[in-house]
């Protein structure tokens, strides 16, 4: 198993409180993983952290040969280093067709989104294609993306992160609002899309958790509470007391 990320002895505090406490995790290569923990565990600040938006006080962040928390990087530097994030609302170019849109987000040597990148190369045609039918929406590729369903546009934002070619790609609640189905379609294309890059899912919905059949690392008080399958954590005396708020 080859590490990709490796977060190690990292604490963010704010005004005092420990949001991230001396945490320790690692990620593979290829990966599909879990993050869950009740609010307030420190989900979103370790998301920060990894993406650069928030520098820890304490610790490293090691992506590859490189300590990501030290460089001073900005937090498009590290998207460019291929770490993606998908916050929990959709954000797509709403007057802009699917087609444009991951059009638009085509890994470009100048940085995600430059401008003049729309070439109509066969190359890039190509890869929207498959991309659109990676996120199952072949079918729409020349409609409206304003005019899709709600669980379309966040499979739209996934194409796009996917189209910026990340190592890592960071999904916050991706199947909140969603439908069954649109949560079966969800876990699908998490899945495929981990078979060539690690996908990390922030989650509360435990049934959401299952489907994905991932390891799963529980957080709480900003550190790793428990680590394993999520029949594994469930059963740990820890994590039940910690979800009864006892
Ligand atoms: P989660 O995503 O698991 O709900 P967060 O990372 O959002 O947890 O928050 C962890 C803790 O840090 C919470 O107690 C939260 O109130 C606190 N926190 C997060 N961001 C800030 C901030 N910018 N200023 C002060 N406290 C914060």
């Amino acid at each position: 198993m080859t590490t990709l990320l490796e977060v190690s002895g990292v604490s963010v505090s704010f005004d005092g409180f420990r949001a991230i406490n001396n945490l320790s995790v690692q990620f593979a290569e290829a990966e599909l993983r879990a993050i869950i923990g009740p609010n307030g565990a420190g989900k979103t600040t370790f998301m920060d952290v990894v993406t650069g938006k928030t520098k820890p006080d304490e610790g490293r962040v090691i992506w590859g040969e490189k300590n990501i928390s030290l460089l001073g990087m900005s937090e498009s530097e590290i998207a460019m280093e291929g770490i993606g994030r998908k916050f929990q609302k959709p954000t797509v170019f709403e007057d802009q067709t699917v087609r444009q849109n991951l059009a638009m987000a085509l890994k470009n040597p100048r940085g995600p989104f430059a401008v003049l990148w729309h070439k109509r190369t066969k190359a890039n045609g190509a890869r929207i294609e498959a991309i659109a039918e990676q996120i199952g929406l072949t079918a729409q590729l020349t409609r409206i993306a304003g005019e899709l369903s709600h669980g379309q546009k966040q499979w739209l934002e996934i194409g796009m992160l996917l189209a910026q070619e990340p190592r890592l790609l960071l999904v916050d609640e991706p199947a909140a609002g969603m439908s069954v189905e649109e949560r079966e379609k969800t876990t699908n294309i998490l899945r495929e899309a981990a078979k060539t890059r690690a996908v990390v899912v922030v989650e509360h919905d435990m049934e959401f958790v299952r489907r994905l059949g991932c390891k799963v690392t529980v957080l709480h008080e900003g550190s790793v509470l428990a680590e394993g399958s999520l029949d594994h954590v469930t059963r740990n005396q820890k994590v039940i007391d910690v979800y009864l708020g006892r």
